[in-house]
């Protein structure tokens, strides 16, 4: 049976322990990764992946408990051993790239070589070997400054292949480029894993990304909350082992996410997701029109959402006659039902800026829309603490249902059954809106 290339088990990191600023970055996280499988560590900022990742490398030591990598306990390296780790064993590409400046392109990639001590005819011709592979061979000669940010990671991911590690770590890769060149990155990662056959462990906290992988590793506060496979690579033995050990909470948000993105591209996403928002937009609104006016209306919908229309011929359309290319709405409703979505779409917009003010402007708007009447400062207070836990994502929608469902002597909003449940579905509504292409 075939064993786990990367074996971490109850791993704990934690800075400046016993301070009154100890962070745990590492809450416990156990893991284990099969040769040539293609694992993203996906969670918020600050959730401890670029921490997973170091430990995985060796580059940050555990505060307790073991990652071993080719079963070997990186910890029990010596320092000469893990020397060698790094330039054969695995390879590294960051966000911020950390090309050096003063090096040409070629020379960039040939350090890792370098290191090695070897022939500089053989490290030159495999180095140029990966730039003519990654389209950027005419740069060969130019230094890191001269290239864009897409050409730069290219040049950082050849560094990281020119050793031919088995292993490959990528932490954000593609966090800081644009959105063509990020493909074309992320394009690369998957050859590599395909055809080169390397493990990958890539870090993003970007959903878009999440269907590239085989296995979706779910972080939040320092532990591994969740898993998702999209393929299995693993061997049928470590299947029934994993299935007992993994929790099995997964946000209902993940989930939507994950079944929408799986099997798509970056761009299918970003135009397919359209459709599915538009959907959702809809029924969330309407409930009492002919299918036909609201089949027609979805389809405008889905125009404004491309901004192929604006919000003014949203509202002209919907309110035009069938066979005028309408939706037989009537002005009234049209404007209404607009509005409506305009500010869904505004709030949505809103949070997408993790600020205090933007969360005082949901809740009053929650308040209203759902019509609370919510006055009490206190209660007020409460319920934004509420509604920017569930946007962060630090509660899932039954928690928050639970919270604003609870009496107020006991801490929640004391809301009707119903009324809590409206604030849910407007609030996951909204959510849902905020991924965009
Ligand atoms: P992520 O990569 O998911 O954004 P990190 O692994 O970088 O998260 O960080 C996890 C937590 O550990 C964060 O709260 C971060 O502030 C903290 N942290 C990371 N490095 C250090 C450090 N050197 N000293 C103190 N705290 C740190
Ligand atoms: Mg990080």
């Amino acid at each position: 049976m075939a064993e786990p290339c990367i074996k971490v088990n109850q791993l704990r990191v934690i800075y400046n322990k016993g301070k009154s600023n100890e962070v745990r970055s590492l809450d416990g996280v156990d893991l284990e990764i099969y040769p040539q499988e293609y694992v993203i560590i996906y969670g918020p900022s600050g959730c401890g992946k670029s921490t997973l990742l170091y430990g995985i490398s060796g580059l940050q030591p555990p505060t307790y408990g073991d990652v071993f990598v080719h079963g070997k306990n990186l910890a029990e390296m010596k320092k000469k051993e893990m020397v060698e780790f790094h330039q054969t064993s695995i390879g590294m590409v960051f966000q911020a790239f950390y090309l050096i400046e003063t090096l040409t392109v070629l020379d960039n990639v040939c350090l890792p070589k370098v290191f090695r001590g070897e022939n500089l005819r053989e490290r030159r011709e495999k180095a140029m070997e990966l730039l003519q592979r990654f389209g950027i061979a005419e740069q060969a000669d130019k230094f890191p400054a001269q290239l864009s940010g897409g050409q730069k990671q290219r040049v950082s991911i050849a560094r990281a292949l020119v050793n031919n590690p088995e292993i490959i770590l990528a932490d954000e890769p593609v966090g800081n480029l644009d959105s063509e060149s990020a493909q074309n990155v992320l394009d690369i990662f998957q050859e590599i894993n395909l055809t080169d056959k390397k493990t990958l462990i890539m870090v993003t906290h970007n959903p878009e990304h999440l269907a590239y992988a085989d296995r979706v590793v779910y972080m939040k506060d320092g532990k591994k909350v969740s898993e998702e496979v999209n393929r299995d690579k693993r061997p049928k033995e470590a299947l029934k082992k994993e299935v007992e050990n993994v929790p099995t909470e997964i946000s209902s948000e993940l989930k939507l996410l994950m079944r929408t993105f799986k099997n798509l591209s970056l761009q299918q996403v970003g135009v397919l997701l359209i459709p599915f928002k538009a959907k959702q937009l809809l029924s969330h609104i309407l409930s009492d029109l002919s299918e036909e006016q609201v089949n027609a209306a979805e389809n405008l919908l889905k125009e404004f959402l491309f901004n192929n229309i604006d919000i003014n011929a949203l509202i002209e359309k919907l309110d035009l006659d069938f066979n005028k290319g309408g939706a037989g709405w009537n002005k009234l409703r049209a404007i209404s039902f607009a509005q409506r979505v305009k500010s869904i779409l505004d709030q949505s917009e809103n949070i997408r800026e993790n600020q205090k003010s933007n969360f005082i402007a949901l809740s009053d708007y929650l308040n209203e829309v759902c019509g609370l009447k919510l006055t009490d400062d206190e209660i007020m207070l409460r319920f934004r603490s509420f509604i920017k836990l569930r946007v962060e994502n630090k509660i899932d929608r039954f928690g928050l249902e639970q919270r604003l469902d609870a009496p107020k002597s006991l801490g929640g909003i004391g809301l009707y059954k119903n009324s809590a449940d409206k604030v849910v579905r407007e609030i996951e509504l909204i959510m849902l809106l905020k991924y965009s292409a």
